[in-house]
């Protein structure tokens, strides 16, 4: 509790909340049974677990799972990210420092280089390492011998990855959104945690509008705390969890303002597609971040629709700006 109030970072916040068991680790319930029976049977085997790949939005707790998976496995983990792995020798470090059953973790793993990838097609299918050294005709490939390690990637955008890439990945897990029951349970355990209990229903109002997402929560009960503690709350009352939220411009679906901002781009547009890039340019917003954190949320949930020409606004986001949608009304006449 001192440490976290001390550390203002993020990062050590989510450190300290991050769950280290699968008891801890609520909702995903497919993909928990899943791993536990991949790992039960590899621990049988006495081998490392196959490779793994992780896809889905932001804040849905892939590294949290990387970290548990180490953890059942009694494995030591290495976590990168793929922009960090720049040359070869960078990934050559990576991999003849890491011990027999050992887990190398490395996010984003779409934005790998291609050189890089395919030094790692052979590290991973036959746990070698060819390196070129030298140029021109002295060139010479060096193979070195690895052991069997288990590499799981995170990545946000699965269509980004190279097919090879992907095949070579034995195990492959969509993460989905966390429900609001799922989210409150985590909202709660996490207040406890952080020795300021929220009474249910203040976190199940956090979960409401945590976009399914329990990086989102988390980030609003730390946010909603300080409300509390300004209050002199011993516990998170619903009404300053509901005016701490309103004033951070959080809306009763969970929609931030540049969710807000999104829809009503694509609401004005009166039912024509909006390509990527006039709604990059309109929200000032990279199209990388549109595409991985603001559209999945928003597809997920039926508010808007992706067609080959662009993005549209469906008859629910209309329907939330008390509009009536474009052409509706007309279709039968
Ligand atoms: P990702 O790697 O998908 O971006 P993280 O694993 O970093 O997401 O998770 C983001 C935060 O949400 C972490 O602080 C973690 O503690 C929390 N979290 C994620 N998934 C869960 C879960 N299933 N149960 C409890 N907390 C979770």
């Amino acid at each position: 509790m001192v440490e976290i109030e001390r550390f203002e970072g993020e990062s050590t916040y989510e450190v300290t909340l991050r769950p280290n068991s699968w008891e801890e680790y609520i909702g995903q319930e497919k993909i928990k049974k899943n791993l536990k029976v991949f790992i039960e049977a590899s621990r049988r085997r006495n081998e490392a677990l196959d490779h793994i790949l992780f896809f889905g939005p932001p804040g849905l707790g892939k590294t949290t799972l990387a970290n548990i998976i180490s953890t059942e496995m009694d494995a030591n983990i290495k976590t990168t990210a793929a922009p960090m792995i720049e040359k070869a020798g960078d990934l050559a470090a990576l991999l003849t420092n890491i011990e027999e059953g050992d887990i190398l973790f490395i996010d984003e793993i779409h934005r790998m280089s291609t050189t890089i990838e395919e030094i790692l097609y052979p590290a991973m299918e036959d746990f070698r390492l060819d390196i070129i050294i030298g140029s021109g005709p002295a060139a010479q490939t060096v193979k070195i011998d690895l052991p069997r390690f288990t590499l799981i990637g995170a990545t946000t955008r699965s269509g980004m990855l190279s097919s090879p890439l992907r095949e070579r990945f034995g195990m492959h897990f969509r993460m989905q959104f966390y429900t609001p029951e799922e989210l409150g349970t985590i909202v709660e355990k996490a207040s406890r945690k952080l020795d300021k209990p929220a009474r249910s229903t203040a976190a199940k109002e956090i979960a409401r509008r945590s976009r399914g997402t329990p990086r989102i929560a988390l980030r609003l009960l730390r946010r909603v705390r300080d409300f509390a503690e300004v209050a002199d709350e011993s516990e998170i009352s619903l009404p300053t969890t509901q005016y701490a939220l309103n004033e951070l411009g959080v809306n009763h679906l969970g929609f931030d303002e540049q969710d807000i901002q999104f829809l009503e781009l694509l609401v004005s547009a009166k039912g024509k597609p909006m390509g990527l890039s006039t709604i990059g340019a309109a929200l000032s917003e990279d199209e990388g971040t549109i595409e991985d954190v603001l559209e999945p949320y928003l597809l997920a949930n039926g508010y808007i629709e992706r067609t080959a020409r662009g993005r549209i606004a469906t008859e629910k986001s209309y329907e939330h700006f008390r509009l009536s949608m474009p052409g509706k009304d007309t279709l039968f006449e």
